[in-house]
């Protein structure tokens, strides 16, 4: 592959990805990427280790994290790309969204139990490292391993959902102050997957929020879905970015590298984390 590619949303073992972060990259350097991000869910733990080891592999990395926001009700997903990973404002939200996730995991098990669903805390953090990264994905893997679901859409058709029966409701911080603490760490803040937001009110509400980008070409978009977010964002002078949301095995589907960010814009990513990142 001669075409400079760049995929900028991944997740690994360090959230609900299978790969640790290594192997994400030595998968990175076999599919012929050149840049990447990985964009764990409300973690920058990845990023503890991994840059010398990506400088090595010949993998320009960007940093990156994936935020659980909420506006109006709905549950929105900001990239956030290029800030310095010892930022203080961008550990301590990391931090709050695991603590939370941790009680969220308690309050689930417990809705389990009540359903009759023999699942416990060691059944959900199984050989993990640690508990921070918990995610609805291991609660899903833990049902499956269990016998009570056949696979992880059944898991959330039926219980893990929004609005299942088996749902916590959660105290998400607002799409709002999630950009105020990306952009106080110098970060660029991209909203995510735009096409899964079914709302028009919603999307019309986040596109007139200070966002510095759209991600625009994702693994699932075809031509006219490409059209639709490009012009979106080229209407604002945002950023148009791109990834594929590779998670490994557990969602055989979508491969490393199947979307990406053209090199021109990877470019202006990989000079603010330079700047951060010195
Ligand atoms: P969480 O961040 O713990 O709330 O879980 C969100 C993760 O669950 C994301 O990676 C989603 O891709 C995944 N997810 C959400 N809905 C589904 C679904 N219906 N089937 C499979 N995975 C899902
Ligand atoms: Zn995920
Ligand atoms: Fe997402
Ligand atoms: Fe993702």
């Amino acid at each position: 592959m001669d075409e400079f590619r760049a995929d900028l949303h991944c997740h690994t073992t360090c959230s609900d990805g299978t790969l640790s972060p290594s192997e994400v990259i030595d998968l990175a350097v076999q599919t012929g990427l050149k840049g990447l991000s990985i964009t764990d869910h409300d973690s920058i733990d990845a990023y503890t280790t991994i840059m010398p080891y990506a400088a090595k592999s010949g993998i320009e990395l960007i940093s990156g994290v994936e935020f659980s926001t909420v506006h109006k009700g709905e549950s929105i997903h900001v990239l956030a790309y290029s800030f310095s990973v010892n930022s203080p404002s961008i550990s301590s939200l990391c931090s709050d969204h695991q603590k939370r996730r941790e009680r969220r995991a308690s309050r689930i098990i417990e809705l389990l139990n009540k359903e009759g669903f023999e699942i416990a805390e060691e059944d959900i953090y199984g050989s993990r490292e640690t508990k921070r990264g918990i995610g609805r994905p291991h609660i899903a893997q833990a049902m499956i391993d269990k016998g009570y679901v056949k696979d992880i859409k059944e898991a959330f058709r039926s219980y893990l959902g929004e609005g299942k029966k088996c749902y916590a409701r959660d105290d998400l911080p607002s799409t709002e102050e999630t950009l105020a603490c990306i952009h106080e760490a110098n970060g660029l803040a991209i909203l995510a997957h735009p096409h899964l937001i079914n709302n028009n009110g919603v999307l019309k509400g986040l596109l007139s929020m200070p966002f510095d980008g759209l991600e625009c070409f994702y693994a699932r978009f075809n031509i006219s879905q490409n059209k639709r977010w490009t012009a979106i964002a080229d209407l604002r002078g945002w950023l148009m970015t791109g990834g594929s949301d590779f998670h490994g095995d557990i969602k055989p589907m979508i491969s490393l590298g199947s979307s990406w960010t053209r090199e021109e814009t990877f470019r202006k990513l990989q000079e603010r984390h330079l700047i951060n990142n010195r």
